[in-house]
């Protein structure tokens, strides 16, 4: 039986799903409600107006029931007919199943790859849209926080090299919402995929889509098909309903989180990744281990890093979970064997850290990496101690 609370659970560094605070456990236990009484609409409405304020949008916003994947597959299948072109621009392991999301709904992808670690550089998509003379490039997908390095794209920089193009942007920022910047409206991205269990502290299982009137123009009835036509959803917000049975539960959970994040200040919640960013970045560094993402991008929600080559990730995980009770993540796709990622995303406070870097730092040194133990510690405290006095 695992543990019932966070409180009894291990350290939990996880990219996702991440821990839970004791309030949103609480808020998503409560007894269930039919979803078409008013109490469920009195959620819908309460729990709307609050991701709007953390997705900085007053367009369309929908839940969905279903992980993040989810809400990408509808953010293509909506507006994309198949055969028409995009551009997927990819940094890492998510923006690459973007680009497989958009083959498998038949659009003809055109894959710009930046190597891992960097951002993309807008100046290359404004190249190519520019080029597109004919305006055949329907939509640009991109990651605004890349998981798997931990890169924080110039998401405003890549929305203004669009020019006056008419190309869509549709964003997943499924791990980097709330830990990251991104300004849905002020930036005029039109369909941005967020889902419940990263920054938002929300158990997984619900995801969140924006649309913008851009978006709506180039909607795809046929490619759209039932479940995820966003029409429907459209139509049940009305209502202040969905149009299938909703994750009542999760929302109850998401509107308490949401919640939390507004009571403490998007700016601030978001400003307290960064800060556990520069923690984690300064111990690692004074570890001797070199970082995957560059200075200049790395992002508020993950940072990956570099093992010492006769250190392998399985057993250094294993060793840090059942040891020492803490949950850090493995590398993905081209990282995988050689790398770790130690996740600061949601529900994470200065002291996480500390607890991280330390089961880390025990862990290495009795895989025969040469370290002294608390220097890595040291470095974390005096960027955590500067960030806060
Ligand atoms: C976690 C993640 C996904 C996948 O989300 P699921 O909820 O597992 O479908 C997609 N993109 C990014 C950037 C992610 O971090």
């Amino acid at each position: 039986m695992p543990a019932l609370n966070y409180a009894d659970a291990p350290f939990f560094l996880n990219a996702g799903p991440t821990a839970l605070p004791p309030r949103v456990v609480a808020a998503g236990s409560q007894p269930m409600i039919s979803h078409r009484s008013e109490t469920f609409h009195q959620l819908y409405a309460e729990l709307l107006v609050k991701a709007r304020q953390i997705l900085l949008t007053q367009g369309d916003l929908f839940f969905l029931t279903s992980s993040g994947s989810g809400g990408l597959e509808a953010s293509v299948s909506n507006f994309i007919a198949p055969g028409q072109k995009v551009l997927v621009a990819s940094i890492g392991n998510f923006g690459d199943k973007y680009r497989d999301i958009a083959q498998a709904a038949g659009a003809e992808v055109e894959y710009l790859a930046f190597p891992w670690g960097r951002a993309i550089d807008p100046q290359v998509i404004a190249d190519k849209l520019r080029a597109d003379t004919r305006h055949e490039i329907k939509a640009v997908l991109f990651t605004q926080h890349e998981t798997s390095t931990g890169v924080y794209n110039p998401v405003e920089a890549i929305a203004a090299a669009r020019g006056d193009h008419p190309a869509l942007l549709l964003v997943d920022a499924i791990s980097g919402l709330a830990a990251c910047p991104l300004k849905t409206d002020e930036w005029g991205l039109d369909v941005v995929v967020a889902s419940s269990q990263k920054a938002l502290m929300t158990p997984p299982g619900l995801a969140l889509i924006t649309v913008s009137e851009r978006a709506w123009a180039s909607f795809q009835e046929q490619g759209a098909r039932h479940y995820f036509n966003l029409r429907r959803y459209q139509q049940s917000a009305a209502k202040n309903e969905t149009p299938e049975t909703p994750a009542v539960s999760l929302m109850f959970a998401m509107n308490e989180a949401a919640s939390m994040i507004l009571e403490q200040g998007l700016d601030d919640y978001i400003a307290a990744h960064y800060r556990h960013r520069d923690a984690v970045r300064a111990g690692l560094k004074a570890l001797g281990l070199a970082l995957v993402a560059d200075d200049r991008c790395a992002g508020g929600a993950i940072t990956s890093f570099y093992l010492p080559e006769n250190i392998q990730p399985a057993a250094m995980l294993k060793l840090i979970a059942t040891k020492y009770d803490t949950v850090l993540c493995g590398g993905l796709g081209q990282l995988s064997a050689h790398s770790l990622r130690f996740a600061h995303v949601g529900y994470v406070r200065d002291m996480d850290i500390v607890v991280g870097l330390a089961a880390l730092e025990l862990a290495l040194k009795e895989a025969g990496y040469p370290l002294t133990l608390g220097n890595g510690l040291a470095a974390c405290q005096e960027a955590l101690y500067a960030a806060r006095n």
